[in-house]
């Protein structure tokens, strides 16, 4: 028979750290200043978006700089011409060029408004992530003042129990003390329940007799159903 008197105050402990840690992670301040940390996220994957857009309307405005100036030149290269001398065919040539030139320009024209427009858009997508991101931090730093004020009784509660946890683990055979944390690991609570009615304390599963002689020589049992350590009182 073990002796299991210090794991079940290690684990009656180690449920009020788990009630304190409920009551810290309940509160509303930090509940706030949690879900700002997301928005501060937001605006910033926002902001990397809009700067990549900023980056494309750049070598957009150089490529029409470009064709801007090509045109340019094209008109250049006919106003330099002395049409006097011109016959019937240059003349008309020289007119299909005018006319693509125009043609050019009204479409550059177009491309132009509408990168002025995405500028906008950009510039007030700036302004507005500035303003969340603002808004957001102010809010963290607020709430999270708050908190940090209310939950100190808390949290020195919590380190005194957590100390008295490490004092506690001394005094238990190490391989229990390893069972014991490897289940609350695995989201087993309470680890430790007493055998009730020749059933388990934890999920009620009656015991095969077996299972019941086993428990009676060694002191403790291992549920099938629910895993946790079956005890007798
Ligand atoms: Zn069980």
């Amino acid at each position: 028979m073990i002796d299991l008197k210090r794991i079940l105050e290690y684990q009656k402990n180690d449920s009020e750290v788990v009630k304190l840690e409920r009551q810290l992670n309940g509160n509303e301040n930090k509940k706030i200043y949690s879900q700002m940390v997301s928005v501060v996220k937001e605006a910033q994957n926002q902001s990397s978006a809009l700067e990549n857009e900023a980056g494309n309307l750049a070598s957009s405005y150089e490529r029409l700089k470009k064709t801007y100036n090509d045109n340019l030149k094209s008109v250049n290269a006919i106003t330099n011409k002395n049409i006097n001398n011109m016959g019937i065919d240059e003349l008309k040539s020289i007119e299909d060029v005018a006319k693509t030139i125009v043609n050019n320009l009204t479409i550059l024209e177009k491309k132009l408004l509408n990168d002025a427009e995405r500028v906008r858009n950009v510039l007030q997508g700036f302004e507005a992530t500035k303003k969340k991101y603002n808004v957001a931090r102010e809010k963290y730093n607020k709430h999270k003042a708050l908190f940090d004020e209310e939950s100190k009784s808390l949290k020195a509660e919590i380190d005194k129990k957590n100390t008295a946890l490490k004092e506690l683990e001394s005094g238990i055979e190490q391989n229990i003390l390893n069972k014991y944390k490897q289940k609350r690991q695995d989201g087993i609570y309470p680890v430790f329940v007493p055998c009730m009615d020749k059933a388990c304390g934890g999920c009620r599963m009656e015991l095969p007799s077996a299972s019941l002689s086993t428990l009676k020589k060694d002191g403790i049992f291992e549920c099938e159903h629910c895993h946790r350590i079956i005890y007798i009182v």
